[in-house]
């Protein structure tokens, strides 16, 4: 566990019956909201980070057949917490081996501030 507000969760939220995805607020108070495709797409397991080195989005991979055939957004089904550090999700789509600790949560915050800096360390 590390110490840092950044990566500490003050309030974890996902909203599986409405479908919305996760709302996170940390302890630096910053606020994270991501939709489940989002996540879906940004899954940190060893298969997705493949995926994408290649450049390859999951419809794409689902177009080339690399992944099974699926029409719909992938969204959660299911949610579970990975010690006090992570959570695991069941994706409509069969997929299961994504485990996203909140490190990583924050790492790809989708907000437009994160998104910027990201952007900034990449240039
Ligand atoms: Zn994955
Ligand atoms: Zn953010």
């Amino acid at each position: 566990m590390s110490d840092d507000p950044r990566t500490e969760p003050t309030s974890v939220k996902v909203l599986l019956t409405s479908g919305e995805g996760v709302a996170i607020e940390w302890r630096d108070g910053h606020r994270s909201r991501y939709s489940f495709p989002y996540l879906r797409e940004e899954c940190p397991c060893a298969t997705c980070r493949e995926r994408r080195a290649r450049g390859q989005s999951v419809t794409q991979s689902r177009i080339r057949g690399d992944l099974p055939v699926y029409q719909e957004p992938a969204r959660a089904v299911q949610a579970e917490p990975v010690g006090h550090y992570a959570v695991r999700f069941d994706f409509s789509d069969g997929h299961t081996t994504g485990i996203y600790s909140f490190e990583y949560f924050r790492e790809i915050c989708p907000c437009e501030d994160c998104r910027a800096a990201r952007k900034g360390e990449h240039e």
